[in-house]
């Protein structure tokens, strides 16, 4: 798409996202550092993201579904490619033509790929266990009954035992400690087969808990797209994302006048009004209607009224006339509007507002040198 065609222009620095995953290893080391790619790279696009990454260094990817690992191996054909989701049902040679490694989340998923590994292996694996989600990975329960039944492994080479934290970006919470020791009380039950197999528990926010989380290789995602893994400490990551829409209208108003669907705002006093071309419908989420900031030149706008389908309306009364002229840009995600503060605005979290990003901007992506 031609970009003067689009409402909204997204730009993707390839180059920051390089930097965040060599921060990143480096913040990890000696431990692997893999990246966590699932829904199109939380947004970005896997076409540009998985290669992105691999120049500068990684190896190693998670994505959620078969069918977002057989895209992945198309673009990566050297890379270790595991699937979070495990098995789902009668996908087994599509993992094997593809070389995706499943993750085995249940005992139910280690007897189906240890039946197709009797037949066609012996075959790749990463063993889940559940430390304090209740979510997916084997129990306690289930980890004993696996060692009663060692030989359902006969066929499988377990390349990783991993668990996944839920709290880690609140670095105080009592969970990360109790998912840690029980996660080294697990390793302990596990049969002797698994005993030194290598282990992988921390996400973006679990590398930042120290060393004592790295083990053997991290799983970070948001961080490498710019999202800070801290919640309320300084972001040490670089910004990736930038949305900037356009200005469709600039209205001058009197005080008193109503904004937007519902008339859910009033003018105080005599204002001026910019309609810019996003809404809901590309992602803007709809929760952001008289809460959202905009940014014009650095200068912070608020976005007033509700927010339609396709159009916000913003109060730009600071804004010097000459800085706000139809066919020029608001910064809607980015510089003086962190991802962070927008999702603590439509009170959510950074991952949903890039996961939801739409389809109707005009995507730019900024080559890294590196
Ligand atoms: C999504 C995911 C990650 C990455 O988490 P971030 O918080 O984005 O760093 C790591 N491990 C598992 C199991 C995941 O589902």
């Amino acid at each position: 798409m031609e970009s003067k065609l689009a409402g909204a222009h997204l730009t993707i620095d390839l180059a920051a996202l390089k930097a965040n995953y060599r921060l990143l290893a480096r913040t990890a080391a000696p431990a692997e550092c893999a990246a966590a790619v699932k829904a199109n790279a939380y947004g970005l696009g896997i076409e540009r993201v998985g290669p992105a990454l691999f120049e500068a260094g990684c190896r190693r990817f998670f994505v959620a579904l078969p069918a977002e690992g057989i895209t992945l191996r198309k673009l990566l054909p050297d890379a270790k490619i595991h699937i979070l989701a495990g098995l789902l049902p009668e996908t087994e040679p599509a993992y094997l033509e593809y070389r995706l490694d499943p993750v085995l989340n249940s005992l139910n998923d280690l007897r189906l790929w240890a039946d197709f590994a009797t037949r066609r292996g012996p075959l790749p694996a990463l063993l889940h266990l559940d430390t304090g989600m209740t979510r997916l990975g084997l129990l306690e329960t289930d980890i004993r009954r696996l060692a009663a039944d060692p030989a359902l492994l006969e066929n499988i080479e377990v390349e990783f035992v991993m668990s996944h934290l839920s709290c880690a970006d609140d670095a105080d919470n009592p969970m990360n400690r109790q998912q840690l020791e029980r996660l080294r009380h697990f390793r302990a039950l596990l049969p002797e087969k698994l005993k030194n197999t290598p282990v992988s528990f921390a996400n973006s926010a679990g590398i930042f808990l120290g060393p004592e989380y790295h083990f053997d290789m991290v799983r970070p995602g948001i961080a490498l797209y710019g999202g800070n893994p801290h919640a309320g400490a300084p972001n040490p990551m670089q910004e990736v994302v930038r949305l900037r829409g356009r200005i469709l209208q600039v209205q001058d108003v009197d005080s008193e006048s109503p904004v937007g669907y519902g008339a859910t705002f009033r003018t105080g006093e005599p204002s001026r009004i910019a309609s810019v071309s996003v809404g809901y419908a590309d992602g803007y989420f709809r929760a952001l209607g008289n809460k959202a900031e905009c940014a014009i030149k650095d200068i912070k706008v608020p976005v007033v009224g509700r927010v339609s389908m396709d159009i916000i309306t913003i109060d730009v009364s600071t804004v010097p006339e000459g800085d706000c002229q139809v066919g020029g840009f608001v910064d809607l995600i980015g510089g003086a509007v962190p991802l962070d503060e927008l999702a603590a605005h439509a009170d959510t979290i950074p991952y949903e507002i890039l996961t939801s990003l739409g389809s109707r901007y005009y995507r730019e992506y900024l080559e890294g040198t590196g």
